[in-house]
């Protein structure tokens, strides 16, 4: 079948390489490509935060960590790498759902705990590092034979192609008249010293991460919902620095060497589900919030078996 998938970011550039091993033609048409998409600015960890719905989200979630895992030990040029991380918790609360769909998972003990907390767990997950992961699924993308068009798609009929795949993130407020997507603007430090171990608290009201990379580690982080500014703040990174301190004391804070902002595609639930506009089938697949790069996997599997008609199916 011939796909137009519409975007750039990590959920289309995912359904293309999908739907190219299912044996369909795809064209990625969309306004802005790596290095300017929200993905680009994805810290990023396997974690599943500020998504719904929970079930078909757990699901999604445990289809990418299989896949990022498996990235991680056979495709180390992806920039996924597997990391020990502790979250840290303010209550008791019950374990996570996905717990026994990641390869080590376990209860901390309270000396591991630091002052101001009561509970966590320490888990294992993929990180991805963004700046070597998109132009890697776009490598992928190429060599899979599909192309890319640059347009700013103002309405459905504009797109050439027997179907869409509708990956255009916070764009379907316009694209979509979809006013359920919303930002939730994310501000993050840039810091040359790896903490070993990431550390999270990752509840939306004290988000607090530190994700080290190769290059770099990703300190975050702010979750205000609504918030379209792309600047970077000063008063934001003095509270991110100071969340940062409580869970990692020895952060250095003469390591710091940059930072960046985005706009998370947030929705009360994925909206992953097909539509008929003006005789087209339409095939949406947005509004993945803090957790687009944990589900791309999982969802651009769904999107798949809703097209149907490959050489799998
Ligand atoms: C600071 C921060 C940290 C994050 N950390 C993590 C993390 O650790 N783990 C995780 O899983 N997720 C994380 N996220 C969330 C993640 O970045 C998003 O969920 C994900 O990038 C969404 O990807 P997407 O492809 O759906 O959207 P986008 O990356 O926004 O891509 C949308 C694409 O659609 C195109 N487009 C939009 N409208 C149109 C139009 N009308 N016509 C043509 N093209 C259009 C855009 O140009 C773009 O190419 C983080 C986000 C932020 C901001």
């Amino acid at each position: 079948m011939r796909c137009s998938v519409l975007g750039a970011g990590v959920s289309g550039l995912t359904c293309a390489v999908k739907l190219l091993e299912s044996g369909h033609e795809v064209e990625i048409v969309s306004d802005k490509f790596s290095p300017e998409t929200v993905s680009d600015v994805a810290a990023a960890v396997w974690y599943p935060f500020l998504t719904a719905p929970a079930e078909r989200a757990g699901e999604w979630g445990k289809v990418t960590y299989q896949e990022l895992e498996r990235l991680a030990m056979d495709s180390p040029e992806s920039g996924v790498t597997i990391r020990d991380g502790r979250e840290y918790l303010r209550e008791v609360v019950e374990l996570p759902s996905w717990k026994d769909d990641i390869s080590h998972f376990r209860v901390l003990e309270a000396s591991e705990i630091p002052d101001g907390f009561v509970f966590g767990w320490e888990f294992r997950s993929p990180i991805i590092e963004m700046p070597k992961y998109m132009p890697w699924l776009r490598g992928k993308v190429e060599s899979g034979g599909g192309s890319f068009r640059q347009m700013f798609v103002n309405d459905m009929s504009e797109v050439e192609g027997e179907l869409i795949v509708n990956c255009v993130g916070l764009g379907a407020r316009e694209l979509c008249n979809d006013e359920e997507v919303r930002p939730v603007r994310g501000q993050v430090i840039f810091v040359k010293q790896d903490p070993g171990l990431g550390h999270y608290d990752q509840q939306p009201e004290s988000l607090t991460y530190t994700i080290p990379r190769s290059d770099v580690t990703v300190l975050g982080g702010t979750a205000q919902v609504g918030d379209w500014g792309l600047e970077i703040r000063d008063e934001d990174n003095e509270l991110i620095l100071r969340k940062v301190e409580a869970i990692w004391p020895d952060l250095d804070r003469s390591k710091i060497v940059g930072g960046t902002v985005g706009l998370r595609p947030f929705r009360s639930e994925v909206r992953l589900e097909e539509e008929e506009i003006g005789g087209i089938r339409v095939i949406h697949n947005y509004g993945h919030g803090g957790a687009g790069v944990t589900l791309s996997w999982g969802c651009a599997d769904e999107v798949v078996s809703i097209v149907g008609g490959g050489k799998e199916s």
